[in-house]
């Protein structure tokens, strides 16, 4: 087996913001069929330390970057953890990277710094019994453990980093340069340096063997100026390390077959079953039924998201006899647009703001539409169980949008491949346009049909991508393992 240690600031089921917990969560067992053994690295925020199953204390540190604190062992769910326990970094309310009134904790970069000096320390030897061949660390979070590895004594791991998401980037000024117990040789262009300040992602993805990201379409993306988010010049510059490998879903806790968060469970070939739960969706969202589409939205609500385009968009969706349910939280002036559009439209648009995983489920099972208009989108989870559940992706062509998602054009419909509507360019005429497709689409329930079925067997577990990793390391190690 070879060794991997994960280094993850969120964990699925542990804590989670986003679709990097929900990668961390699925990867260790992903890989155990595929000769890699992993281990992950993990914050102790309190709901981590709260919920795992306490192992041996493994290493104590007198100053962690401003306090006592050690690593201890832990499970959960199948998880093998390191937890980093020390409180005066991760012990707060809140969400692993604000506090409750959603304001990022000022000290971010001496949290995560000292995640991914742990990790480097873990690289170098520091536990008995355990030696990492691979470090992968996820996002600017964990990518300083590349830098870490780089910077300190001689070492044979290899290091890997992925990207989730290139807009957070873990910019900070030069000023905490001093306090991240890098040599000073660290802080130049080939290092941690990023336009006269420190950048997590960019010391990373400088320093690490190998780089990732969770598409094919996003690692050409992210080389381009458009989407490069400034780092697209050293993206470009490591072309050849640089691999897109798409994310695959849990399929054990996303299967609509014994999916217990359903009103009804289904399986492909037994459809009729889904309208229970679209009828249960309708009522939680106090929905009429109609002769339309039901469309959902399970999303942070952002600008990312295109959340502003479907909001534009709402009154041409209800004037064409579609329904719409939106799950999800995030900006303010957004939440206010979509709630006063359930205003305008009683009976037809439902909002309900918050995070929910049980009714995230439902949506999927219930409405027939899933709606996914990001104006770019690293990977996305939402259109892989949409895909699943027979809730047809209406997505925009960026990112793994474009990669997992076969449009209903005529020639695809035809040869009964298309799984979903996508669209292009990324604005709201096109969005309105690919909403009437939709529609017109689900009017041919035959077609419809066709869509649905097609989409449950598009192959969205992790094996074929869980192989791509397991091959990734293999290369860095030289073929030897
Ligand atoms: P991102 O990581 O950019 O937010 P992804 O599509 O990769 O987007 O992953 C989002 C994950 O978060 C999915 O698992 C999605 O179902 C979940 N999610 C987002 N908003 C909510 C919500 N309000 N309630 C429940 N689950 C949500």
């Amino acid at each position: 087996m070879t060794d991997v240690l994960s280094v993850a600031s969120e964990i699925y089921p542990l804590i989670k913001t986003g679709g990097l917990a929900d990668v961390a969560g699925a990867l260790p067992a992903a890989l155990s069929d595929h000769g890699v053994h992993m281990r992950t690295l993990v914050p102790g925020y309190r709901q981590v330390l709260d919920r795992i199953e306490r192992g041996a204390v493994l290493a104590h540190f007198d100053d962690l970057f401003g306090g006592a604190a050690r690593l201890i062992a832990g499970a959960s769910d199948g998880l093998d953890l390191i937890v980093i326990e020390a409180d005066h970094l991760y012990d707060r309310p809140g969400g692993p990277y604000s506090g409750p009134d959603g304001v990022d904790w000022p000290d971010n970069w001496r949290r995560f710094a000292a995640l991914s000096w742990v990790a480097a320390e873990i690289a170098r030897g520091l536990l008995d019994g355990y030696s990492p061949r691979i470090v992968h660390a996820h996002d600017w979070q964990a990518a300083m453990s590349a830098a870490y590895i780089a910077f300190g004594p001689p070492s044979d791991v290899k290091t890997v980093v992925t990207i989730h998401n290139l807009a957070f980037q873990g910019q900070f000024g030069a000023d905490i340069f001093g306090q991240l117990r890098l040599p000073a040789g660290a802080f130049t262009m080939t290092g941690v340096e990023y336009y006269g300040g420190v950048g997590f992602l960019k010391g990373g993805l400088q320093c690490a063997h190998a780089l990732t990201t969770v598409s094919p379409t996003y690692a050409l993306e992210i080389r381009t100026p458009e989407f490069g988010m400034g780092l697209d010049g050293l993206l470009r510059a490591r072309t050849d390390d640089l691999h897109g490998i798409l994310n695959g879903i849990d399929t054990r806790a996303w299967d609509p077959s014994i999916d217990g968060a359903l009103a009804k469970t289904f399986r492909a070939d037994a459809l009729k079953w889904r309208g229970e739960n679209k009828t249960a969706l309708l009522e939680r969202f106090h929905l009429d039924d109609g002769e339309g589409p039901l469309f959902g939205i399970v999303s942070r609500l952002t600008w990312q998201k295109g959340i502003d385009l479907l909001a534009g968009a709402v009154d041409d969706l209800v004037a064409m006899g579609g329904r719409l349910c939106v799950l999800g939280t995030g900006e303010a002036d957004l939440e206010q647009g979509l709630l006063a559009a359930q205003e305008r439209h009683r009976g037809k648009v439902g909002v309900i703001l918050g995070y929910d995983e049980g009714l995230s489920h439902l949506v999927q099972g219930g409405a027939d539409a899933i709606l996914i208009p990001s104006r770019f989108e690293p990977c996305g989870l939402t259109q892989l169980y949409g895909l699943r559940y027979g809730c047809v992706p209406v997505v925009a062509h960026t990112g793994g949008l474009a990669d997992t998602v076969i449009d209903a054009n005529e020639a695809a419909v035809a040869a009964g491949v298309a799984t979903g509507v996508q669209f292009s360019p990324i604005t709201g005429p096109a969005l309105s346009d690919a909403l009437r497709r939709t529609v017109k689409l689900y009017h041919d329930q035959k077609v419809w049909r066709r869509l649905q079925r097609c989409g449950m067997k598009s192959d969205v577990s992790w094996d074929a991508s869980a192989s791509r990793y397991a091959d990734l390391y293999r290369g860095l190690l030289g073929g030897n393992d």
